[in-house]
Parts: structure tokens; C-alpha cells; sequence
């Protein structure tokens, strides 16, 4: 008989966000997979929940992966659990789940916080179509690349931050995509939970006038649909993507597919104006 796999969303901070079908799961379950045991502990004790625990944490992730799925082959029910929000939202947990699928063993999600969604619902900004970029690559050059390729985007675009890089990467913001409209969410379902909102540069003001500590997520519009997307708008995008070192075939590539336009003719056109 096979085993069952639950995916249990646990709070992201405030422990009463923790739904009551998740606690009957983690209750019944016959193992708890969690990230980092240690750090589980303080919530599942807060909930008397006493369960043998498998840790998963960080190289050991492949090795309990297959432990657990054999767990699952054996006709265990284990309940998976990251140390926040939803496992496997930039956290560990999709091997497990991956392997869970390929042996045909039943996968259950048990729905519930995650940042990114929670920060989407406050922004204000569209939610008809959005985009979650997990973490920010670290390394400027790196970042800035990144928001290179992606700053025709029209939907809303969010991203994970560590509080150390986030004036660094709210400078890259200005630099790459403009004075757009921007919220910055801090410590959301806890005791220090602040929004930011504004244009890019007005946020930056605020967060130098603000404590930089705890966990952040960016939520960033997307470029505005009033945006007229016209030959010459896209000329000057290639221009800029140019200028910032991308190639002319890569740049016109981008911008063509994000404007609806012939990759042919902008290229052309752009061979006469550069
Ligand atoms: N699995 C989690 C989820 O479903 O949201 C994400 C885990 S990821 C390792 C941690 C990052 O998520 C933080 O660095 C921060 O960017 C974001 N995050 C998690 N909890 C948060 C909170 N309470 N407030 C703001 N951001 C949060």
C-alpha cells in the first residue's frame, strides 16, 4: 500500500494563520518532514504537536528525499513542511515532492500562507496576471541583468529580498526599469508589519528614514499598459538594452516579442537610427 504525501502551508510569522485543517494533518500524519527541525519545533510544540521528525535541510535535501519517499512506499502518511509559508516557494521541498509524483504516490496539498500571494492581495497593484521572481540574483551585475530582461513586463512583477541587499536593490529598480510604482512589504503577519508605498524613488526615501531589519517582499508594477508600445518606443527600448551591453539581434529579439512586433522590421529600422 502506498503512502500518502501532504504539502502543509504553515504561517509566515503570526502562528494564528495556521489553518485547522493543516493541524489535523500534521496530527495524523506518521512522520513530519520539516526543513529545519529546530525551528519547526517552536511551532509544533506551540500546537502540542509530538510527531517524529525528518529533517531536510540544505545538502541533506537528495539523501532524505529518497529516505522519505521510501517512507511514502511503505504506506506512511508524511506530512512536509517548510520553517515558513508553503514548502517549496523558494524552499526546499520540490525534490520530494517531484519523486512523490513519479512513483505515483498520492500528493495532497494543504493550502495556506505564503508571502508572495499575501503581498500580491495587499499591493493594490493588478492581480489579473502576476509574476513571482523568488529571490533577487545577489550579485549587482548579475541583478541587473535580470531586470534588463525583464523590464517590458507588463504584469506585476514580485520578488523575495534579504534586508542587508534591499537599498542595493531598490538603486537597481531606479537604475533598469524606472521611477515605477513600487510597494515594499516588511514583517507582514507580525509585530513590526510595514508597507511602503510609491514611486521607486520615493520608497528609497522612506527606507532611509526606516529600521532595515526583518523579511521582505517587493511588489513592482509592471510597465503601465498606457505605455504607448509604438515603433519608436521600441527602437529606443533596443537603444537602451544596447547601451546597457546587450547584443542587437538579443536586444531586438526582447523587445519585438514584448511589443508584438517583427523581429525583421525593428531590426532593420534599428540598423538605420544606431
Ligand atoms: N516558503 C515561503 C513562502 O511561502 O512565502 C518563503 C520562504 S523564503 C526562504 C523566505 C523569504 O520569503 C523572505 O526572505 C522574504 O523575502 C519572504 N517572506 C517570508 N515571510 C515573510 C514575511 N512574514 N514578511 C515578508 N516577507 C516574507
Amino acid at each position: 500500500m502506498k503512502g500518502t504525501l501532504y504539502i502543509v502551508s504553515t504561517p509566515i510569522g503570526n502562528l494564528e494563520d495556521v489553518t485547522l485543517r493543516a493541524l489535523r494533518v500534521l496530527k495524523e500524519a506518521d512522520v513530519i518532514a520539516a526543513e529545519d527541525t529546530r525551528h519547526s519545533l517552536k511551532f509544533l510544540n506551540h500546537f502540542s504537536i509530538k510527531k517524529p521528525l525528518i529533517s531536510y535541510w540544505g545538502e541533506k535535501e537528495k539523501l532524505k528525499a529518497d529516505e522519505t519517499l521510501q517512507r511514502l512506499k511503505d504506506g506512511q502518511a508524511v506530512a512536509l513542511i517548510s520553517d515558513a509559508g508553503t514548502p517549496g516557494i523558494s524552499d526546499p521541498g520540490t525534490l520530494l515532492i517531484r519523486k512523490a509524483i513519479e512513483a505515483g504516490i498520492t500528493v495532497i496539498p494543504v493550502p495556506g500562507p505564503s508571502a508572495v500571494i499575501t503581498a500580491l492581495s495587499l499591493s493594490g497593484f493588478s492581480t489579473e496576471e502576476f509574476t513571482f521572481f523568488g529571490f533577487l540574483p545577489t550579485k549587482q551585475v548579475q541583478r541587473k541583468k535580470m531586470l534588463s530582461r525583464i523590464m517590458l513586463e507588463q504584469r506585476t512583477l514580485l520578488f523575495y529580498e534579504a534586508p542587508h541587499r534591499i537599498r542595493e536593490a531598490m538603486a537597481d529598480f531606479a537604475e533598469v526599469m524606472g521611477d515605477r510604482k513600487v510597494v515594499i512589504i516588511r514583517e507582514l503577519t507580525k509585530f513590526h508589519e510595514e508597507v511602503l508605498r510609491g514611486t521607486v524613488s520615493d520608497v528609497q526615501e522612506r527606507l532611509d528614514q526606516s529600521t532595515i531589519a526583518g523579511e521582505y517582499v517587493i511588489v513592482i508594477q509592471g510597465r503601465p499598459e498606457s505605455e504607448p508600445l509604438n515603433m519608436d518606443d521600441a527602437l529606443a527600448e533596443v537603444r537602451e538594452l544596447m547601451r546597457k551591453g546587450l547584443g542587437r539581434k538579443d536586444s531586438v529579439k526582447r523587445v519585438a516579442g514584448a511589443y508584438g512586433l517583427s523581429k525583421k522590421e525593428l531590426y532593420d529600422r534599428s540598423l538605420e537610427g544606431i
